[in-house]
């Protein structure tokens, strides 16, 4: 698991379009692939990541590995 420190991480992610972004709220944790058009850099600028909500993992199984019950977005739906 890596926590997407600023927005230019976040940028770099979505250009690379190598693994996924892992949106954590304390209800769920919503897996996007990294062009999804849900993952808002302006939310992101306006909450930053103190609480670590944005991370990116290199492969599905991997993220599943370590959080467990994550989510499909319905957009991207990775
Ligand atoms: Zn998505």
């Amino acid at each position: 698991m890596v926590k997407i420190e600023n927005i230019e991480e976040l940028r770099n992610i979505k250009e690379s379009n190598y693994g996924f972004v892992i949106i954590i709220t304390h209800t769920k944790s919503i897996i996007h692939n990294t062009d999804c058009k849900l993952i808002f850099e302006q939310d992101f600028l306006k909450d930053g990541n103190n609480d670590s909500k944005y991370h990116w993992f290199s492969t599905y199984s991997l993220a599943e590995k370590e959080l467990g019950d994550i989510k499909s977005c319905k957009l991207c739906n990775p």
